[in-house]
């Protein structure tokens, strides 16, 4: 099993032993993980990016593990397997956005 995969487990551990899954449909866990984005502004608003990461350290990884939890439990929700959807999107990306090509001259 992934390590991927243990975790999804183990969030759906912490939420089968509260019974919650009746609450986690797609549209809900998007919004959740739409709200723990926005929780995760604030740690960042009105001050630097240095300033923000010395102050709101602890939060921010709270936060950062928020949004991972649910977009884990959305793919589960949702049968995607987290590496192939990640591995195929990088692979949309790089055909968009090509590297520029490397000089051979030094
Ligand atoms: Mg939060």
């Amino acid at each position: 099993m992934t390590q991927i995969k243990k975790l999804i487990q183990t969030i759906n551990e912490f939420r089968d032993e509260r019974d919650w899954k009746q609450y986690h449909n797609p549209k809900d866990l998007a919004i959740s993980m739409s709200i723990e984005a926005a929780e995760l502004l604030e740690d960042f608003q009105w001050i630097s990016s240095k300033e923000a990461v010395e102050k709101h350290n602890e939060n921010i990884k709270e936060e950062i593990a928020d949004v991972m939890i649910y977009a884990l439990m959305l793919c589960d929700e949702l049968d995607l397997d987290v590496e192939e959807i990640i591995r195929s999107k990088v692979k949309k990306n790089g055909e968009k956005y090509p590297a520029p090509a490397q000089s051979n001259q030094q």
